[in-house]
């Protein structure tokens, strides 16, 4: 079971006193051994979130900072551990940030496909998400915010399947209940390299994986891979949705919507269910390819427009930044922090 435990620096001064409180608040075993050694050993086991705070060491800070070293040894060693540090209280949520409870990772705006209806086209290609350092972001935030969901999009994610791995990993350490991608399903035609990709996305904790299949995607993927790379998925119980993009609505008789519902029964026929999925609309490449469909009565609205008083979940950037500054690891917080609407 993920754990999470709050550990105050300010009161492991004393070697005794220290090791009652680590034991009590990171539960451990009855047989701990009080040293830290035991320490190390028990944090090696340790699968789930510790947030640390009052870590200032420019102070004397007696044991504590013997404390410190260990658990900074266990965090670079133990896979299902992940730590927060702050030197002072654990921040404050920004007001406009209070129900916060989405963080969105755009790997890179790279792409396997060229789709005439891709809202990112035009978009720089030459950046990816730095995992580690993303993976920390999200750390952070689940330590100051109550993180419930997790998601890793691009472009194509899964070119750079293992910084999504890393990301998946933390959020899972950290508590976060949904760990979901969206993929085209197509980033190899090497049919090892897809189960490969599929296993690591079991291991990190992936547990929802969003297929976009629809008449746009199809012109440019193709389906071998993707149903493959499905079938890996479905086999190792890792949830797995259709997520297609309709023109004007889900109910308008377009060609591309027929050719839409064409596509889905393929892989509707593998068991894999239908999500709502999105409504196509005016911006990047669908503005250009796609302008006669718009401009109707009910102009279909950018879906990841917010609430600026009221955000509800923050997306990173390829270059690592939100809010236009550098949001990796704990800068994360600052980042949120100076946020104003
Ligand atoms: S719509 Fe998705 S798969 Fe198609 S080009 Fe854009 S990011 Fe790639």
């Amino acid at each position: 079971m993920v754990k999470r435990a709050i550990i105050d620096f300010n009161f492991l001064f004393e070697r005794e006193a220290a090791h009652d409180i680590l034991s009590e608040a990171l539960e451990f075993p009855g047989y701990y051994g009080r040293n830290l050694d035991a320490l190390y050993d028990c944090l090696n086991e340790y699968s789930g979130l510790i947030i640390i705070k009052n870590a200032d060491f420019s102070v004397d800070s007696g044991y504590a900072k013997f404390v410190a070293k260990v658990i900074s040894s266990a965090d670079e060693a133990n896979p299902n551990l992940s730590c927060a540090w702050f030197k002072g209280d654990i921040p404050q949520k920004n007001e406009y940030h209070k129900n916060l409870s989405r963080l969105e990772f755009v790997m890179t705006y790279a792409c396997t496909g060229n789709c005439r209806h891709c809202s990112e086209a035009g978009k720089d290609r030459g950046f990816k998400l730095d995992g580690e350092a993303a993976a920390k972001s999200a750390v952070y935030a689940s330590a100051v915010y109550d993180i419930e969901s997790v998601m890793a999009f691009g472009g194509e994610p899964l070119i750079f399947a293992k910084e999504v791995a890393k990301i998946m990993k933390a959020a899972k350490n950290s508590g976060v209940k949904l760990r979901q991608i969206i993929t085209n399903g197509f980033f190899s035609n090497d049919e090892e390299e897809i189960k490969k990709t599929a296993r690591l996305l079991k291991r990190c904790g992936v547990n929802g994986v969003l297929l976009s299949v629809d008449s746009f995607h199809q012109e440019v993927i193709p389906a071998g891979p993707v149903k493959l790379f499905a079938g890996e998925l479905i086999s190792l119980d890792i949830p797995i949705k259709l997520n297609p993009a309709w023109l004007v609505s889900k109910t308008d008789r377009n060609p591309y919507n027929l050719k839409t519902f064409e596509a889905l029964k393929d892989f509707k026929a593998m068991g894999i269910p239908e999500a709502s999925g999105n409504i196509v609309f005016k911006e990047g490449a669908a503005k250009e390819n796609l302008s006669e469909y718009f401009g109707g009565e009910s102009e279909p609205i950018n879906p990841y427009e917010q609430d600026p008083n009221d955000v509800r979940a923050v997306c990173l950037c390829p270059d690592g930044t939100l809010y236009g500054r550098p949001a990796l690891g704990e800068e994360i917080i600052e980042a949120i922090a100076e946020y104003k609407p």
